[in-house]
């Protein structure tokens, strides 16, 4: 029982080692799913900045082609004739200056949002690189990860030749390597000399009794693992 208990040993890191190697690069995704948070925060803040400044140009444009405008209606009015005509204009004139102001108004106000919305851009960009940084990092050692679990998995695999060949029961050898695939662990000790430790049902006492004598391969009438004395 002892070579196929050093088998069951190697093959339990053997399990443990794919099983990791399988699940690394979900967890690599994982990690850099992360990252997606701090990326939309920095393109909502960009596309923010990015509008405003939009909106500024527009302001600006608008501004300058109503004093464009209002300097040709001076100019107008001075060719006026007639007294009604000049005081019509006057009207005018007031009031596209009042629009002008207004426009200004709005020209000041995006002036000032300009500044905020490029420090949210700012503090997102460093959110961004820091949290990169970071994944990075665990990306890095996750890889590493893999890299000695693929070493580690070929020493095993090595160490299990030998233990392959320690196991001189031809019979336990095909008992433990159909039940391999099935269950795990495949050998369970028969715990208070009564119980499987792989599925806790209680055994007949002659088994229990054969067991204990270590006489031969003794299955588990269940789950049929391959029991042995834990005494
Ligand atoms: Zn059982």
């Amino acid at each position: 029982m002892e070579p196929l208990l050093a088998l069951q040993e190697i093959d339990g890191r053997i399990r443990a080692l794919q099983q990791e190697i399988q699940d690394l690069p979900d967890r690599k995704e994982q990690e850099k799913s992360r990252l997606k948070g701090a990326l939309g925060v920095l393109a909502a803040a960009q596309s923010n900045l990015k509008i405003t400044q939009l909106n500024l140009n527009a302001a600006e444009g608008e501004v300058a082609n109503r004093k464009e405008r209002m300097e040709k209606l001076r100019q107008q009015q001075q060719a006026l004739k007639t007294n009604r005509d000049f005081q019509a204009m006057t009207h005018e004139i007031t009031r596209a200056t009042d629009e002008i102001e207004q426009c200004e108004a709005r020209q000041i106000a995006l002036m000032d949002e300009v500044t905020p919305a490029a420090a949210r851009v700012a503090e997102a960009q460093a959110k961004l690189s820091a949290d990169t940084e970071i994944v990075n990092r665990y990306l890095k050692e996750l890889d590493r990860r893999m890299a000695d679990g693929q070493a580690e998995l070929t020493q095993c695999l090595t160490e299990r030749t030998g233990a392959l060949k320690a196991v001189t029961s031809q019979q336990a050898l095909l008992a433990y390597t159909r039940l391999l695939p099935k269950r795990w662990p495949v050998i369970v000790p028969l715990e208070g000399g009564t119980v499987c430790g792989g599925c806790h049902l209680t055994q007949p006492p002659q088994m229990a009794h054969l067991v204990r004598r270590n006489a031969g391969i003794v299955s588990c009438q269940t789950c049929g693992r391959i029991l042995y004395s834990a005494d």
